[in-house]
Formats: structure tokens, C-alpha cells, sequence
């Protein structure tokens, strides 16, 4: 059995930060990182725009005040406002950090660090690196844990989180290489496994975001967090639905219809481009209903609108968004300085999640905790973006509560023993898992079943949802769980068996879409990402609160959390 202090499932910006404040905190600490790609493969290598922080570098009236004031109103004042307190009064501090680590940040002429405009933000204090600011950002948290020591279990998947009794006490692996199954056991488990963005069917996430971690942590029992509240970006490329970042609209980019209106206009006059997501993705689809979207050849009626850089001129296009330019150019075919790039809503963001407290503990329920459990980054839910993310606030939570959540586990593990664990029991009902999916005499594709699905999550739980559409959807979720015992795999090896790998996430997905679907049809109001059609006001009264719901092979059973209000009283929200 493998052996470590704390085990960190995830080696995007969340748990790096976390490993490299453990180790900062406590050097003798043997501490491992597991991913099921390299760890400079995980999705915050593509985040683009940027990371909020007031630093006033450009903006002299910004404050950590504002800062919070936006994220909340955001949030559609569902964040809970101590976790965006200390989200937003540690920014600065963190970015200097990363700073110093050797994050190479795009500067102002006179040195200091440039910060940008982003939806949603009232004062330009976006950091970033011109548009590959994960890029940057994780290079260097991965060579400081290289510096640092902690062992890196590069391409090995992570299928089970062991919990007896309240309490973490390690994980089931299998390396991808050659089948090779592990038991590890730690002292302190963190999740830090990222979003969920291929439930859907066009999404600006990486193949790798399956929502495991989620579907690990529903399936031991435990509780998953607001999961109803699924974040579309406005500007995902069409038709392929990777990102074109809100940066490129931050440098001053428009939005226009088919009869080429700057339509945001008639949704968010005093922002205009830069509303949060949630209302200009709605607006988008409200254009395309109405038949002012573009089709192909430019005419009216079709799915797409047009992004429009050309106003803007080559110098700070090539300059400020030179990565958006080779996207649109190399996937499209579109040269953005002088044609308009087609965009329209892509699934980007999850703003649910594990439940954790300010430090990163894992929460067992509406009271109490799990012993020896954490999380951080995108799959937590602690929960600072509430119903609805502003850009740029993402790689801030990763950093600034991968780093508490590092310290609060290297005080955690202190003066612990390492748990006992019967590792034969893990083994053998993990190969047995595995056996019983390579001897499956199914007669379906994973393909064939995932598409299906994907649509069925896309149709019946997206933009514009209603009860009768998600009933539907929960339906047709049934039928697909009934196919999934009926999946065929070609590769019986254990060499490289990618399909093996792709049939256990095709399992995550379909947890993670039961509790999304069954979360959101319960919200009966409207409210940030979540817009129901048959309840289209938000309710404070009934729903000013956090969803929590539990996963079982019968149905999922949902409960409430109060939310934190400590500053900013709920107000109706206008742009
Ligand atoms: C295209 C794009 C652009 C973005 N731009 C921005 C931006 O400009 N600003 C901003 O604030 N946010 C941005 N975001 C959001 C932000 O990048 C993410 O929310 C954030 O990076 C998530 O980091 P993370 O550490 O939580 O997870 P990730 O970076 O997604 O990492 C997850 C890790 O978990 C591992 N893992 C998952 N499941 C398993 C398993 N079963 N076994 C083993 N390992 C596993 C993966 O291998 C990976 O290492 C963007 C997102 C996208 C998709």
C-alpha cells in the first residue's frame, strides 16, 4: 500500500497552490499529487483572461470593498459574503506571491502589473498574462513543486475515495500506463479534480473535465453543493465551443445581430458587453430565438452572433488577444482584424461543487464535517461565485483557497496517525469494477451513449429550463444508466486502455447530470445561470439558499444550507 502524509487529487492551480503550502508550511510533510494527465495538462493551463485583484495599478478608486460588492451582486447574492471577503481582501497579496514565484504577468509601461476590464467587474482589475494567463500561472506552480519535492503520480486515475466512518482515509488508483491498481493511504485526502464541462454536448472544457471528484464524493454518501448553478460563457467559438476569452470584450470588442445592432444594449445598457455571463448569455439566446442570429452566409435566422474585433486594429489585437486571433483563424478560418468571429453560449463553468468550509474542510452535511477531507478549486463550493461566476474570479478562488486550504491541512495532519485500511477489500472490489465493464456483453458504443446523453443534458437542463423539460431530461437519464450496463469495450488490455478510462468517466458524468438535473428542478425561481421559464423571478423568500443534495441509487435527496450575509443585503440586480 502506498503511504503518504496527505494525498491531493488534481494538479491544476487549486491543488498546486495547495501542495506548495504544505510544503512551505512544513517541509518534513510527505505530500503527493495524483492526476489523471500531466499535471501541466489540466484545464487551468487554458484559462485565458485573466485573475481579478484590486491592486489599483490602473484603477486608483478600486477597493477590496468594490471587489466583493461585484462578486456578490454576481452571485445574484447567493455567495456566501465571508468566503468573498476573504477572497477579495487576499487578492493583491496572492498575485504578488505568484509574482515572486515567477509568474511572468503583462506589465504597464512603468512596470507595474497591467490589469484589464472584465464582465461584470466595476473597476479594471483583471491581472493577467496577455491571453494565456493559466499558462503562465501553472508552469510555475508546477516547478515549485518539483522544487519543493512532492511527488507527482503523472496519468494515474483516481476511481474511488475510500471513507469509513466519517472520515478520509485514501483513495483507489489505477496507473493508466499498464492497469497497475494502488491503495494509498493519507493522513489528509484533498480534492481539487476541476469542473464538469463534458456533461455537455459543446463546452470550452477539456476532455478531462468529467466531474469525477463530484461523482467520487456523491457516490461515498456525501453531499454535493448548489450543482443546479452551470455557468454558459457568452463567446464560445461556433460551431466548435471552445473559448473565445471575455478578455477579447474587456479590451473593447462588441457583440452584434444579424442586422448588426449592438444588441446588449437593450439588456445591460450601463455595461453593455461586459454584464456578467449569465445575463449576456441569455441575452445571446434571446437574439438567436427571436431570428436575429447569423447563419453561415451571413444571412438572419441562424444559431450563431458575431463577435466584432475590427474596430479594435491589428496592433492590440495581435498584442493584447493574439491567442483568441489564432483560435478564430486556425479553427474558423476567420481573420478577426477584419471579420467578425461567430460565437454563441458554450458550457464553461461549474459553480457547485464538493461543500467546504473557509479552510477547505469538507462538509458531511447541513452540520458537521469529514474527518481527514478537503477541497479546493472548481469542484469545491465554498461558495464565493454563488448562482453566477464573474470572469476572472475562478483562478483567484483556485489560488487563494488552494493556499488556505494547503495551510489548514498541514496544521490538520499534525500529531496524526495514518489510518489502517484493508487494502485487499479496495483491491479486489476494484478490479472486480474493472472486470465486470471488460466482460460487459453489451451492445452500445461509450460514444454512441455519451452523445446521447450529452444532448439530453444540453436540450433539457440548459439556458432556458422549464419542470416539464427536466422531467424529461430525468427520464431519459433513466434509459441511459439502463445502456451503461450494456457498454461494449473493444480493448480488453491493460496497456494504455483509454477506453476503459473514458467508460469510468462516462459513470462521473451521468452522477454529476442526475444531481444537476434533480438540484435544478427542485429551484423552482430564477436566479444567476439558473433561468426557469415557468418560475422567472428570483424568490428570496422560498430560495435565498444553498441546495445540498445527496446521491443514492433510488433518487437523490435534497436539503438547504443557510447562506452567509454579511455585508450586502440582497437587492434587485440591474446592469
Ligand atoms: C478555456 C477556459 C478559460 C478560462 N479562463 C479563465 C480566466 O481567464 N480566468 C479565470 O478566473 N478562470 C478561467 N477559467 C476557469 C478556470 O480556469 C478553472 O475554473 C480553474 O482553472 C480550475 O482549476 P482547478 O485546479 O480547480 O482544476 P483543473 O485545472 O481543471 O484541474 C483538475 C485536475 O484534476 C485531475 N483529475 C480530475 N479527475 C481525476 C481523476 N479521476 N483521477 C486523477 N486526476 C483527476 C486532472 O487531471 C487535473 O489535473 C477558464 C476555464 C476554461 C475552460
Amino acid at each position: 500500500m502506498l503511504e503518504h502524509d496527505v494525498i491531493i487529487v488534481g494538479g491544476g492551480l487549486a491543488g498546486c497552490r495547495a501542495a506548495v503550502e504544505i510544503a512551505r508550511k512544513n517541509p518534513k510533510l510527505n505530500v503527493a499529487v495524483v492526476a489523471k494527465t500531466h499535471p501541466i495538462r489540466s484545464h487551468s493551463v487554458a484559462a485565458q483572461g485573466g485573475m481579478a485583484a484590486s491592486l489599483r495599478n490602473v484603477d486608483e478608486a478600486d477597493s477590496w470593498e468594490a471587489h466583493a460588492f461585484d462578486t456578490v451582486k454576481g452571485s445574484d447574492y447567493l455567495a456566501d459574503q465571508d468566503a468573498v471577503e476573504i477572497l477579495t481582501r487576499e487578492a493583491p497579496d496572492v498575485v504578488i506571491d505568484l509574482e515572486h514565484m515567477g509568474v511572468l504577468f503583462s506589465r504597464l509601461p512603468d512596470g507595474r502589473i497591467a490589469q484589464r476590464a472584465f464582465g461584470g467587474h466595476s473597476h479594471n482589475r483583471t491581472c493577467y498574462a496577455a491571453d494565456k494567463t493559466g499558462h503562465a500561472i501553472l508552469h510555475e506552480l508546477v516547478n515549485n513543486l518539483r522544487r519543493f519535492g512532492v511527488q507527482i503520480y503523472e496519468e494515474w486515475y483516481v476511481m474511488r475515495l475510500i471513507l469509513e466512518e466519517g472520515q478520509a482515509k485514501g483513495l483507489v488508483m489505477f496507473r493508466i500506463e499498464d492497469g497497475q491498481i494502488e491503495v494509498v493511504r493519507a493522513k489528509a485526502v484533498m480534492f481539487a479534480t476541476g469542473g464538469y464541462g463534458r456533461v455537455y454536448n459543446t463546452t470550452s472544457n477539456d476532455y478531462a473535465s468529467c466531474g469525477d471528484g463530484l461523482a467520487m464524493t456523491a457516490l461515498a454518501g456525501l453531499p454535493l453543493e448548489d450543482m443546479e448553478f452551470v455557468q454558459f460563457h457568452p463567446t464560445g467559438l461556433y460551431p466548435v465551443g471552445v473559448l473565445i476569452s471575455e478578455a477579447v470584450r474587456g479590451e473593447g470588442a462588441y457583440l452584434i445581430n444579424s442586422e448588426g445592432d449592438r444588441f446588449m444594449a437593450n439588456y445591460a445598457p450601463s455595461r453593455m458587453e461586459l454584464a456578467p455571463r449569465d445575463i449576456t448569455s441569455r441575452a445571446i439566446a434571446y437574439e438567436i430565438r427571436a431570428g436575429r442570429g447569423v447563419h453561415q452566409d451571413g444571412t438572419a435566422g441562424g444559431s450563431f452572433v458575431y463577435l466584432d474585433l475590427r474596430h479594435m486594429g491589428k496592433e492590440k489585437i495581435m498584442s493584447r488577444v493574439p491567442f483568441c486571433w489564432e483560435e478564430a483563424h486556425r479553427l474558423v478560418g476567420v481573420d478577426a482584424v477584419t471579420q467578425p468571429m461567430p460565437v454563441r453560449p458554450t458550457i464553461h463553468y461549474c459553480m457547485g461543487g464538493i461543500p467546504v468550509n473557509t479552510d477547505g474542510q469538507v462538509r458531511s452535511g447541513s452540520q458537521g464535517f469529514v474527518e481527514g477531507f478537503f477541497a479546493a478549486g472548481e469542484t469545491s463550493c465554498v461558495s464565493v461565485h454563488g448562482a453566477n461566476r464573474l470572469g476572472s474570479n475562478s483562478l483567484l478562488e483556485c489560488v487563494v483557497y488552494g493556499k488556505r486550504t494547503g495551510a489548514a491541512i498541514a496544521q490538520y495532519v499534525q500529531n496524526r496517525k495514518l489510518p489502517t485500511i484493508d487494502e485487499q477489500r479496495y483491491i479486489k472490489e476494484a478490479k472486480e469494477q474493472i472486470q465486470a465493464l471488460l466482460d460487459q456483453p453489451g451492445q452500445y458504443r461509450i460514444n454512441q451513449v455519451r452523445q446521447a446523453f450529452q444532448d439530453c443534458m444540453t436540450e433539457y437542463c440548459g439556458v432556458f429550463r422549464t419542470e416539464e423539460l427536466m422531467q424529461e431530461g430525468l427520464r431519459q437519464l433513466q434509459d441511459f444508466q439502463g445502456q451503461y450496463s450494456q457498454i461494449y469495450l473493444d480493448d480488453k488490455g491493460s496497456c494504455w486502455n483509454t477506453e476503459l478510462v473514458e467508460a469510468l468517466e462516462l459513470r462521473s458524468l451521468m452522477v454529476v447530470g442526475q444531481m444537476i438535473l434533480a438540484s435544478a428542478n427542485n429551484r423552482r425561481e430564477s436566479r444567476g445561470a439558473h433561468f426557469r421559464e415557468d418560475y422567472s423571478q428570483r424568490d428570496d423568500t422560498n430560495f435565498l439558499r444553498h441546495t445540498i443534495a445527496y446521491y443514492s441509487a433510488a433518487g437523490i435527496d435534497i436539503q438547504y444550507l443557510p447562506v452567509s450575509i454579511t455585508m450586502f443585503q440582497p437587492q434587485e440586480r440591474k446592469y
